[in-house]
C-alpha cells in the first residue's frame, strides 16, 4: 500500500475548531496548475475548484454573466474580483460537504480577491488552513507551451493535448480526443499575443499576492513546473510530506 503523506493524513485540525486544509495553486497560465490539480483529484482524492471551469460553465449556460465573462476572457482581461469570489463562495456552499482536501485553481488572482477570500476564512464560515503551492516556469516556455496546446471541447473531459512533438502529447487520431472521442481544438485565447497579455496581467499581480500570503501567514512552497507532470506530482508529494502541519 502506498504511504499516505502527513498533509492529508491530518486533513482535519484536532482543535476545538475543525479546520480543513486548502491548497492555493498559483503560477502563470500554462504552468500546469490544472493538470497537477487533476492528478491530485484522481490519485489523491482531493476536490478542486477551478475558476476557469466555473467561468466556462457560466458561459456554457448562456447567462448574462456568462456573456460578460466570455467577452472579458477573449480580450485577455480579468473577470471582476467580486464576481469571481461570489462564484467560489457559492461553490463552497454547494460542494463542501465531506472531508476532502480542496484545491483552488486560478484563484485568488489579485490581492483584492485574496483579501476577500481571507475575510471569508476569518469570518468562520469556512475555517480553512491555507497552504500556497507556487508553480514556477519562465515566460518563453509558457508562450511555446500554450500556443501549441489543444483542448478537448467536451466540457466533462477537457483533456489537454500538445502539437509540440517534444511533448509527445498528440491524440492518436488528429482532432479527436483519445479519452472521449470529442473534438480537440485550440482555445481561442491560446494565441501568442493573448498569452503575452495574460502573462503581463499575471506578473502585475503575482508579487503583491505572494507578499499578501506571507503577511497573513499562509505557508508557501515552490514547485519546478519545467518538468513532466508526473515528476511534478512526485515533488509535490515530497514537499507537502515535509510540511509540519
Ligand atoms: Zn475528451
Amino acid at each position: 500500500m502506498r504511504r499516505v503523506p502527513l498533509l492529508w493524513q491530518n486533513a482535519w485540525w484536532e482543535g476545538s475548531l475543525k479546520k480543513r486544509t486548502l491548497l492555493i495553486f498559483t503560477g502563470p497560465p500554462g504552468s500546469g496548475k490544472g493538470s497537477l490539480s487533476q492528478l491530485c483529484v484522481s490519485k489523491l482524492g482531493f476536490k478542486q475548484v477551478s475558476t476557469g471551469n466555473l467561468c466556462r460553465q457560466e458561459i456554457a449556460k448562456g447567462t448574462q454573466t456568462g456573456e460578460k465573462i466570455d467577452f472579458l476572457i477573449k480580450s485577455g482581461k480579468l473577470v471582476p474580483d467580486g464576481l469571481i469570489t461570489q462564484m467560489v463562495y457559492d461553490w463552497f456552499l454547494e460542494q463542501l460537504d465531506d472531508g476532502a482536501l480542496v484545491i483552488l485553481d486560478g484563484y485568488p488572482r489579485t490581492v483584492r480577491q485574496a483579501e476577500l477570500f481571507h475575510k471569508m476564512i476569518l469570518d468562520g464560515t469556512f475555517p480553512f488552513r491555507v497552504v500556497v503551492v507556487q508553480l514556477a516556469l519562465d515566460d518563453e516556455a509558457i508562450v511555446k507551451r500554450l500556443s501549441s496546446r489543444f483542448v478537448c471541447q467536451n466540457k466533462q473531459c477537457q483533456a489537454i493535448y500538445s502539437a509540440n512533438p517534444d511533448a509527445n502529447m498528440m491524440p492518436e487520431k488528429e482532432g479527436i480526443c483519445d479519452t472521449c472521442g470529442g473534438e480537440v481544438r485550440r482555445r481561442k485565447d491560446d494565441v501568442p499575443e493573448v498569452i503575452r497579455e495574460r502573462l503581463r496581467i499575471y506578473h502585475q499581480h503575482a508579487h503583491p499576492l505572494l507578499d499578501f500570503y506571507n503577511r497573513v501567514g499562509y505557508r508557501v512552497f515552490k514547485l519546478d513546473a519545467d518538468q513532466p507532470i508526473k515528476n511534478m506530482l512526485h515533488q509535490f508529494e515530497q514537499e507537502t510530506d515535509g510540511l509540519a502541519l
